[in-house]
């Protein structure tokens, strides 16, 4: 949260929002991924970085790239032999947010959460759904959707605001992204509902970032 806000800024700010002071202090990366739990915060982030995770056993160590590492409701790739030796994520090359839905603001279970990253060095969004289905999941096509539409529209050029029709398109797909389950935190109706709204608004908040990055850079020059 603190030491690598500027590197991997989805992940700090997924951080803040984990349980309280005294289980951050104790939990961890490798834990959140060893759970594997639908809603766990870190998974989000992660998707929307690319991360691999690397595992060790007596046979050897492997990458695992994050978007194969979720396979069913708490169960991950690992084989039983296996531990977690690190997480790699490469430093963030544009701007990265986490919204997270809970009953409060903290030491609360996700009902819903959303981690978005732009990277500009490819001219591609990442995105990643927690607790909206079995696994953590990208929306991938509406990363298909807008990484086309930002090229299409110059817009990492032009650094224009995102017109709202691209971004409500955005927004639907993600919605359309979920597979979620009425359970005592929310309906399923809700969380598709809530992950709409949490893609619309980490858009308008990571592309002001980069809009404003631009700026910045365009000044220097
Ligand atoms: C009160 C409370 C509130 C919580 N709130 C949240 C929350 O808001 N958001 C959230 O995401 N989580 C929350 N959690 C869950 C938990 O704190 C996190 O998932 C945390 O990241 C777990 O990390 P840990 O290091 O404590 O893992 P542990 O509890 O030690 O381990 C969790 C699992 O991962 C396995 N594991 C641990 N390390 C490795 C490794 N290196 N390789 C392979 N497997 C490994 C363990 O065997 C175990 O099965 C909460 C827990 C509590 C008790």
């Amino acid at each position: 949260m603190e030491h690598l806000r500027a590197e991997l800024p989805g992940l700090a700010l997924a951080s803040h929002t984990v349980a309280s002071p005294q289980i951050r202090n104790r939990g961890g990366v490798g834990g959140n991924l060893g759970t594997a739990s639908p809603a766990g915060d870190a998974h989000p982030a992660l998707l929307a970085a690319g991360a691999e995770v690397e595992a060790e056993s007596v046979r050897g160590s492997r990458r695992i790239p994050i978007d194969a590492f979720y396979t069913g409701v708490k169960r991950n790739a690992l084989a039983p032999d296996e531990l977690i030796r690190a997480v790699h994520v490469k430093k963030a090359d544009g701007p990265q947010q986490y919204s997270k839905v809970g009953t409060r603001n903290a030491m609360v279970i996700a009902v819903c959460a959303f981690g978005l990253a732009l990277h500009p060095g490819t001219r591609t969004v990442r995105t990643g759904i927690g607790s909206a289905a079995p696994t953590p999941v990208r929306a991938r096509a509406a990363e298909e959707f807008l990484s086309a539409a930002l090229e299409e529209g110059g817009f990492w050029d032009n650094g224009k605001i995102i017109t709202p029709s691209v971004a409500k398109r955005f927004a639907d797909l993600c919605a359309g992204a979920c597979n979620p389950i009425d359970d005592v935190r929310g309906t399923a109706g809700y969380r598709r509902h809530a992950v709409g709204v949490m893609a619309r608004r980490t858009l308008t908040w990571t592309w002001e970032s980069y809009r404003g990055a631009r700026h910045l850079t365009e000044g220097a020059a």
